[in-house]
Parts: C-alpha cells; sequence; structure tokens
C-alpha cells in the first residue's frame, strides 16, 4: 500500500542509524553535568520507551511502509505525544550527528497526517481543538457572539489599517492578554503605526496542521491570509512562536505567495531599541533567565536566528541581572507546548525547564512566546513554588513604565 505522505520522506526515513542517540544523548548540553539526568527528547523523558523517541517513530514509519505492519490507533498515541520540537535533529544534541537533516517534525506531521486519513487519528484533545477552532475559529471554544476575540483591546485605539499589522494569536487574545496589552502599548510609546486585523483573526492553525489535519488547515491558512490582506499589511507581527512557524513557513506551503512579510515581535523591539525610538528607564526586580522558544531558534532556521534580540531587549533593562540556562539558542529544552493536547508530556517538559531555570539562579523565566509562557506559567502555578514566568514584551512594557 502506498503513504504518499510518508513516501516523500523514503529516504531520510531509511537513513535513520537506530544509534538511539535522539532518546537522551551520549553527552547532550544538559549532561552530565547538569540539574537532571541527560535528556533530548521530552517524549522519551516522561515515557522511557523506544515508540516514544525519534528512532521509534522511523521504525514504525518504516515498518509500516514495508507492509510489515498496519496503519492502526496503536501508533496514535505514540505520534500525539510529541512536542515537534525538533530536538532530534541538530548535530550537538545528538552528538554521533543525526543525519536526518532536522527533519523528524516534518515527517512525524506527515505521518500523524496519514493517521488521520486512516481514521485513526488526531487524538481526543486534538479532536476536540479541531472542532472549536471550526466551531468557533479559536481554540478555546469562545463563542465569538459571547466572548470577542478582541476583547483584550478594549479601551485601546487599535486601528484595523497600516502597513504592520499585529496577528494576536489565540493565546495572547485569550488566555494571556497581557502580552498582547503590553505589546500594543510598545508600539504606541515608539510612534509606530500599526493595526490589528480584529474579530475577523481566526486561529492561526497550528493545532491543525500538527494534527495532520491539512484540509482544514489550509481552509483555514486562506481565511487568515484573506483578512490580512484585507488590511493592506506589507508586515506582519505575532508574538507567539507557534504563529511564527505557521504563518512564515506553513502558509506559504498551502497558499504561496502571502503578499506580506512575517516577523516575530522580539525582533521589531530590537529594532526599535536600536532606533532609540524606546529606552528602557525602570529596573525590573529578580534574577532573569531566558527560555529560547524551539519553533524560534531550531525549527527550520539557521543557529543564531531570534538568539540575540530577546537578549539586547533583556540586557538593555538598566541594571537587569540576566543568567543563561543549559541549553539554550538552537539547543533549548521545550517548554511542553501543549498543556491541554499532552498534559502529562508539557508538565514534565515545563517542570524540567523550571528546574534548569532554578539550577541557573535565576527566579523569573523570560520568554518570547506566548506558548511558552502559558506552558510554563501553568506548571509554575501547578507546582506553587516561588518562580515566575513572563513573556518579553511585558517585561519590556514594565521597564518602559507602561
Ligand atoms: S539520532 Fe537520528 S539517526 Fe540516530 S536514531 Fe535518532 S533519528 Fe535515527
Ligand atoms: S520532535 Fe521533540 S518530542 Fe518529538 S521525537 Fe523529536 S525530540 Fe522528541
Amino acid at each position: 500500500m502506498a503513504y504518499e505522505l510518508l513516501d516523500k520522506h523514503h529516504r531520510l526515513i531509511w537513513n535513520c542509524q537506530s544509534c538511539s542517540t535522539c532518546q537522551r544523548g551520549p553527552q547532550n548540553v544538559f549532561g552530565p553535568t547538569g540539574p537532571t539526568p541527560p535528556r533530548i527528547c521530552p517524549s522519551y523523558d516522561v515515557y522511557r520507551r523506544l515508540t516514544y523517541s525519534a528512532q521509534g517513530r522511523l521504525l514504525a514509519a518504516k515498518a509500516i511502509m514495508n507492509g510489515e505492519l498496519e496503519l492502526s490507533e496503536d501508533f496514535t498515541e505514540s505520534l500525539f505525544e510529541c512536542t515537534l520540537c525538533g530536538a532530534c535533529g541538530p548535530e550537538r544534541m545528538t552528538r554521533a550527528g543525526c543525519c536526518m537533516l532536522r527533519e523528524q517534525p516534518r515527517i512525524f506531521r506527515d505521518f500523524r497526517a496519514e493517521l488521520a486519513k486512516a481514521g485513526v487519528g488526531p487524538t481526543e484533545p486534538y479532536k476536540k481543538i479541531a472542532k472549536s477552532i471550526e466551531d468557533t475559529g479559536n481554540r478555546f471554544g469562545f463563542a465569538p457572539d459571547k466572548s470577542k476575540r478582541t476583547k483584550w483591546a478594549e479601551g485601546m485605539d487599535v486601528s484595523d489599517k497600516a502597513d504592520l499589522v499585529y496577528f494576536v494569536g489565540c493565546v495572547a487574545s485569550y488566555r494571556r492578554k497581557e502580552i498582547a496589552q503590553s505589546t500594543v502599548k510598545i508600539l504606541e510609546k515608539s510612534g509606530t503605526p500599526f493595526a490589528i486585523i480584529g474579530d475577523d483573526e481566526k486561529c492561526c492553525g497550528n493545532p491543525l496542521v500538527s494534527s495532520g489535519l491539512y484540509d482544514e488547515f489550509e481552509t483555514i491558512a486562506k481565511q487568515n491570509v484573506e483578512a490580512i490582506n484585507n488590511t493592506g499589511a506589507k508586515k506582519v507581527m505575532v508574538s507567539c512562536a507557534c504563529c511564527y512557524d505557521v504563518l512564515a513557513r506553513r502558509y506559504p506551503e498551502v497558499v504561496g505567495d502571502l503578499g506580506f512579510e512575517v516577523v516575530h515581535s522580539s525582533v521589531v523591539f530590537a529594532d526599535l531599541l536600536e532606533a532609540g525610538k524606546i529606552k528602557p528607564e525602570k529596573s525590573v526586580s529578580g534574577k532573569l533567565t531566558y527560555q529560547d522558544p524551539c519553533h524560534l531558534t531550531r525549527l527550520e532556521v539557521n543557529e543564531g536566528t531570534h538568539v540575540e534580540e530577546p537578549r539586547k531587549i533583556i540586557n538593555s533593562i538598566p541594571d537587569v541581572q540576566f543568567t543563561e540556562m543549559e541549553g539554550n539558542g538552537m539547543y533549548t529544552w521545550c517548554c511542553g507546548r501543549n498543556p491541554v493536547e499532552t498534559p502529562g508530556l508539557a508538565k514534565n517538559s515545563a517542570d524540567r525547564r523550571i528546574e534548569d531555570a532554578e539550577a541557573a539562579g535565576a527566579d523569573t523565566i523570560v520568554t518570547s512566546c506566548s506558548f511558552c509562557d502559558w506552558s510554563i506559567s501553568k506548571a509554575l502555578r501547578d507546582n506553587k513554588g516561588s518562580m515566575k514566568s513572563t513573556d518579553i514584551s511585558v517585561l519590556l512594557a514594565d521597564s518602559l513604565d507602561l
């Protein structure tokens, strides 16, 4: 039987050497001197089973393509208990030099799409979120007539037409509104004209493309691109690493030329600092560390992308105390990503990062992704510890006294 989506990766899938280093690695960035045992894969870190590692998933794909196993529900859970963080890819993570060209997340998405086509995927939580997006346009299922997407902007003067458009995303619209509000205040303070899409903005579609629901993803991608183009945008700014991944990389795959550029807010803020349009004057308390979001610094990027800008912002704050965690930039550890879809995996992964922050002597984790902030904040609330989490936009707005 032909598996069109998996077959595209035939050569790469056969490339896997089954060397096992993507499970926890011989000497990866988190060990052996790190605060916790050596680790690479958030999924293997919880389950400690081959089928919950990149190697196991690739072996399963191979067996299915060879006709030795059938595509069945047996694979669904292990395939979906993966954050698509890409840590199994970079050579320095695996030391032995993984030969998969960092393509594992793309292969796993396509594997999930094969499961969806065969009617044995996605898992129930992913299905529920897909239904919420279809019914309400947001991943949380808030009915648009009862809870408007733009409620966070009430009392703020925001335009609906400008060259720069802020795509807010579901988490900052509904769960971490302070990210959206701080972002807008910073743009206003710098005198940068901007617009938002308003209630026509829908979920970026990340849960759909991540669960292999490609037709549904294409529909929402087209709706969002049309809504963005109606604003006259030349540049679209996002404050979420998942939105960035989807808008900048996945939309062109299904829509073609978008007609606008996609940038992350950390880059816009760093440029505003450089141009002297904003100047942090208020110090912030505590010792900060920074969580690099996988989708900004590791997936389909060259080393160094989106690494300098957030640090430039943090270090522009007067008298700031900043410390690095083990594993940063491209070699970061995933925040856990999906507290709703995969709660156990997300909690374990976020807890590991909190341990890393504690080991670095920090008391606040700063990030530039509303999903990282949401996942880590949720774990912190559950743990009732003293560590704090914040987004770079909130930190910067505080230091600008906004
Ligand atoms: S590190 Fe790469 S080559 Fe080795 S088992 Fe994992 S995916 Fe395969
Ligand atoms: S993408 Fe992340 S969670 Fe998935 S197998 Fe690779 S390292 Fe593990």
